[in-house]
């Protein structure tokens, strides 16, 4: 396995954020792995797995070892009338697998077509798009021990899946590899999936009635995703940005009362019980001086993207400390504003 020196990052996060690492490794087999595990410059040092880089902002060079994941592979295991389980090796790109379930049309993953980065990333934040989230139908979890290198299985209940959240974000950062993904999809046309058996997702609904669509099958829903996220989400390619930076914020239903006396208009939305505020809204409702939104807003290399007060963007070539300066001044602002804290949705290094 080769390990490479001071090696540039900036084609490796979707901010386009130009930092180096220390040391820099590929791999991709699972022997990759095991050797990796055993060299010096992977055991004594700080490590990052990174599969897509697009839900990182890296704000400045990183004294340690980046893995970079390209396990490949899409496999089916199991199937019956009704299921089918699907494994895939953690460094295929996302929006592959889902184009290899709605092309076989398999229902279960089309709301989160277009979601950029790699599979095996998906768990760690439990991917969520358009009402539904990696959770409904994820089977389990393959990853390797970072210091034993045993293999692990984790069901999905030993994931942890929360809202943006999961055990591979909290006790066990950094201390498992993601090698792999198993997925239980639906063979029958399993729609009430577009809003975890509640209604259909409101955004997604209106699209497809607009525009005439009648879905036949899961790719009908994967298409109109894609073209939604299309017309509201700028490009990483184009525009750096990491998707939303925020997560929506939870308050109990008393907090929500006191907010509604000065806010009438408080937009809000009930989560298995739980009292979610859109943090696009809390963001655009502040702004860099009284009366001026963030939405929109630009400031030399960085800014608010102007369709999105979510997504944070690199205007050219801003770096990871420019950036940070911006979500600290949106976190303040909202604070003040409206007593709520953001917390951001993306790693930040
Ligand atoms: C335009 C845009 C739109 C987006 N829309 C959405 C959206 O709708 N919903 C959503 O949930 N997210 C969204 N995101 C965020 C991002 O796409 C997801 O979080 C994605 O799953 C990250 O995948 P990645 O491979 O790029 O992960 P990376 O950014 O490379 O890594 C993210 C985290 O996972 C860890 N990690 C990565 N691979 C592994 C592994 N193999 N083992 C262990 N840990 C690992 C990293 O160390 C890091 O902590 C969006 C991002 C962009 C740029």
């Amino acid at each position: 396995m080769k390990i490479e020196n001071n090696y540039n990052l900036s084609k490796l996060n979707t901010f386009g954020i130009n930092v180096n690492t220390k040391f820099f490794a590929m791999v991709e087999s699972e022997k990759d792995l095991e050797e990796l595990f055993n060299l010096p410059e992977f055991k004594n040092n700080k490590k990052i797995f990174l599969g897509g880089g697009s839900n990182m902002l890296f704000t400045k060079d990183f004294e340690g070892i980046v893995v970079l994941n390209k396990l490949k592979g899409i496999e089916i295991v199991k199937e019956d009338i009704e299921n089918v389980l699907i494994r895939s090796m953690g460094g295929e790109f996302w929006q592959d697998l889902v184009a290899f379930t709605v092309d076989h049309g398999y229902w279960g993953i089309e709301n989160l077509a277009a979601i950029p980065g790699t599979v095996g990333a998906t768990p760690v934040q439990n991917i969520g798009a358009y009402g539904v989230e990696l959770k409904d139908t994820l089977y389990d979890v393959e990853a390797f021990n970072i210091e034993n290198g045993e293999k692990k299985i984790f069901s999905k209940e030993e994931c942890e899946l929360g809202y943006r959240e999961s055990i591979f974000k909290n006790k066990l950062k950094g201390k498992y590899f993601i090698s792999a993904v198993i997925l239980k999809l639906s063979k029958k046309p399993a729609r009430q999936l577009a809003g975890r058996g509640k209604k259909m997702y409101p955004a997604l609904r209106d699209f497809l009635e607009k525009n005439k669509i009648e879905v036949k099958n899961s790719k009908d829903i994967s298409n109109a995703v894609i073209a939604i996220r299309r017309s509201k989400l700028p490009d990483p390619k184009v525009l750096g940005n990491a998707g939303s930076f925020f997560k929506n914020v939870f308050v109990s239903r008393e907090h929500l009362r006191v907010l509604q006396k000065n806010y009438s208009d408080l937009p809000y939305f009930e989560d298995n019980g739980e009292i979610k505020i859109p943090a696009g809204w809390l963001v655009e409702q502040c702004g860099p001086t009284d009366g001026i939104s963030w939405k929109g807003y630009k400031s030399g290399n960085v800014g608010v993207y102007e369709k999105q007060s979510l997504v944070l963007v690199n205007y050219g070539k801003a770096s990871g400390v420019e950036i940070l300066d911006l979500v600290n001044k949106i976190i303040v602002s909202v604070r003040e504003k409206f007593g709520l804290e953001l917390m951001p949705e993306v790693n930040i290094v």
